[in-house]
């Protein structure tokens, strides 16, 4: 997939017939659909990766509910979807989060996102899943203060952290994977954990007690109490063991892994109408109360709904239908089965 993650100038827009909003299975899904009636998509994931859920909560997990498929794991069907949709070479935007939203004078959608891609398109398809999964951040005074600058929520470029003073917090696998990783090129790694134990995989606990064992690692059972440093830039945390005492610990960069939350976050904004925060739409289109707008897979709510995939793979479909009108306006949708259109199957591919 990596050759369709595409770098685009900043701010440069990029012109399309659908956004979608979430790299989840049922915004993969809908680049089928929407490839189908010859539609192009760009796709926008907070995640580093796509497949939401699927491949960031329960990627091993067994499926079993998938029509056709009688079992499948969660990156399984990731990956399978990634395939059905590859004819249709969608876009991917990853690790940024789909932020203003707003019309043209054209009538199109302007959509900007956090890092600044702009996207010019007739039709925004929301499939944000139960929003973006975002970093649960420590509850520190300050803690604004130093965020991208000294506290990173994720490691981008490792070369970045060479020779720094690194505090990790947490007791889970990013936690121990990075201190693994980070501590050859650091010039003190410092891993910070409320208590003596690690929901981490065990090999990866053993190495990090050897680790500590040999005094490459300094391992501090407690908790981060207080920031201390200057203009963004961290130079100690202040840390509470568990007898109550108060001691510092030298910090150039503290990186926090307390898991990931989800929160609907900036499309709360977009003026949508919402039923406790889930977009709420018509059962023929998926359109939500703003034309051009639709909402498909656990982000929508009518009467009836399952929070299943297959139920948001039904919504991509019928979607697709109303989109095309919007993209194709002077175009007539003639309605074809994959098995006996060779125009479909050209699309595909296939022949
Ligand atoms: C443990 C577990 C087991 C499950 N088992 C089953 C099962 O057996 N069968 C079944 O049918 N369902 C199952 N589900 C539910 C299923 O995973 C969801 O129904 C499905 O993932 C919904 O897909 P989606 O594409 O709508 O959303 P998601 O998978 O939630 O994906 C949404 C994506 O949108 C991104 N996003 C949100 N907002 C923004 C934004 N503003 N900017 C950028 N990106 C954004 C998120 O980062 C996320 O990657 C299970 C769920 C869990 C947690």
């Amino acid at each position: 997939m990596d050759e369709n993650v595409i770098a685009f100038e900043k701010n440069q827009p990029i012109e399309t017939d659908i956004v979608i909003v979430g790299a989840g299975p049922v915004g993969l899904f809908a680049v089928f659909e929407a490839g189908l009636l010859g539609l192009n998509c760009h796709l926008i994931d907070n995640l580093d990766k796509v497949g939401g859920q699927c491949a960031e909560l329960y990627p091993e997990k067994p499926i079993y509910d998938i029509p056709a498929l009688p079992y499948c794991t969660g990156q399984g069907l990731v990956d399978e979807l990634m395939k059905q949709a590859d004819p249709f070479k969608p876009a991917f935007h990853l690790n940024q989060q789909a932020d203003s939203l707003s019309k043209l004078e054209d009538g199109r959608w302007r959509l900007e996102t956090s890092t600044g891609t702009v996207f010019h398109a007739p039709v925004i398809v929301i499939a944000a899943g139960a929003g973006s999964f975002v970093p649960r951040r420590p509850p520190l005074e300050n803690i604004e203060e130093y965020e991208g600058s000294s506290i990173l929520y994720a490691v981008r470029k490792m070369e970045a952290l060479r020779d720094k003073k690194i505090v990790i917090a947490g007791g889970g696998d990013s936690a121990l994977d990075w201190t693994l990783n980070l501590h050859p090129l650091a010039s003190q790694v410092t891993l910070v954990h409320r208590r003596d134990q690690f929901r981490a995989a065990p090999d990866s606990v053993d190495k990090m007690r050897q680790l500590v064992a040999n005094d490459e690692v300094d391992l501090q059972i407690g908790q981060i109490k207080e920031l201390k440093g200057e203009g963004g830039q961290l130079e100690a945390i202040q840390i509470k063991s568990s007898d109550g005492e108060l001691y510092e610990v030298p910090c150039d960069v503290l990186l926090p892994f307390f898991g990931l939350k989800m929160e609907l976050g900036p499309i709360a904004e977009w003026g949508l109408n919402l039923d406790r925060d889930l977009i709420t739409v018509d059962t023929e289109k998926f359109e939500t109360s703003v034309p051009g707008i639709f909402a498909i897979g656990d982000i929508n709510y009518y009467p009836g709904k399952l929070k299943l995939i297959l139920s948001g793979f039904h919504e991509a479909a019928l979607m697709a239908q109303q989109a095309f009108r919007y993209c194709r306006p002077d175009e007539k949708l003639v309605f074809r089965y994959t098995t006996s259109s060779t125009d479909l199957q050209k699309k595909l591919g296939v022949i």
